[in-house]
């Protein structure tokens, strides 16, 4: 499932590359996305330039001409890649090409999603910050609210685990379960500790190592686990610095003791039992 890193990455490579650009139209071959695409799609885009490309949590946001947001979520297996005709669409399903964005320069932007969790959704600029989607969303992991302090208030006196907190998207927006593992191992925390029960300096480490784990993924364009691919049909390569995530059994690589996978509500959570208290 795309993450934070991953939506990062898409979003730098298509602000490279499709902003300045006009939207020419909307062709919608499927409807049927976790929401159902609102008719009036191609009417709401059609004409705009697309401004410059942003994000908020995991929500990619294409500010158009005229006070106009298109809100792409990635759901479970989306991506939007920017294509030219005649260029081999890479390891892209056609048949899961739903959405297409003709742009003014002949290529397009094309929403594929084969298990259609995603979301795309227009709206005025001045709805966003109180939409469904961001409204109550916590501080983005990079922004100077979110800092030790932050959460060592955020955690007190709650039972959940820790790792269930940071991935509250309440208190931070955009921690998944993947960096959520990856950070705690970082900062030496078991995932299951209560959050009440994280120390003043733990919570600073937690705080510290957020951006940064989340800053190498971006670096290393995010990281692939089956479907997801960037907006050049490229894979993240993160996967290959994970440190506990989906590493089971395998030796620590700091302390040579098998790594644990555990559930932590309902998602697994990988952690060292020796490095991690
Ligand atoms: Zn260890």
């Amino acid at each position: 499932m795309p993450e934070l890193p991953e939506v990062e990455s898409l979003r730098r490579i298509l602000a490279g590359s499709a902003a300045g650009r006009t939207i020419v139209s909307a062709i919608v071959r499927e409807t049927r996305l976790r929401r159902p695409l609102r008719h009036d799609l191609a009417e709401a885009v059609a004409g705009r330039a697309i401004l410059e490309i942003g994000r908020r949590a995991k929500y990619l946001l294409l500010e158009l001409r005229g006070g106009v947001v298109l809100m792409v979520h990635l759901g479970m297996s989306g991506s939007l890649t920017h294509r030219r005709d005649g260029c081999d669409p890479g390891p892209f399903d056609p048949r899961h090409d739903h959405v297409e964005f003709p742009l003014d320069d002949g290529t397009r932007l094309v929403y594929n999603d084969p298990r259609r969790f995603g979301m795309i959704k227009p709206l005025g600029r001045a709805e966003l910050a109180g939409s469904p989607e961001l409204r109550g969303l916590g501080p983005e992991p990079f922004a100077s609210e979110f800092n030790a302090e932050y959460l060592w208030r955020a955690t007190r006196g709650r039972l959940v685990a820790v790792k269930a907190l940071l991935m509250d998207q309440r208190i931070v927006a955009g921690v998944g379960n993947i960096y959520a593992s990856e950070i705690l191992f970082r900062a030496g925390v078991r995932p299951t500790r209560r959050a009440g029960r994280v120390t003043r300096a733990e919570a600073a480490r937690i705080a510290a190592f957020t951006p940064i784990v989340l800053s190498e993924a971006i670096g290393d364009g995010g990281t692939t686990f089956r479907s997801y691919r960037d907006s050049r049909g490229q894979p993240g390569r993160f996967a290959e610095r994970l440190q506990v995530y989906d590493r089971a059994g395998r030796p620590c690589l700091v302390c040579g003791a098998a790594i644990r996978a555990v559930t932590v509500g309902q998602r697994s959570s990988f952690h060292c039992p020796r490095c991690q208290k």
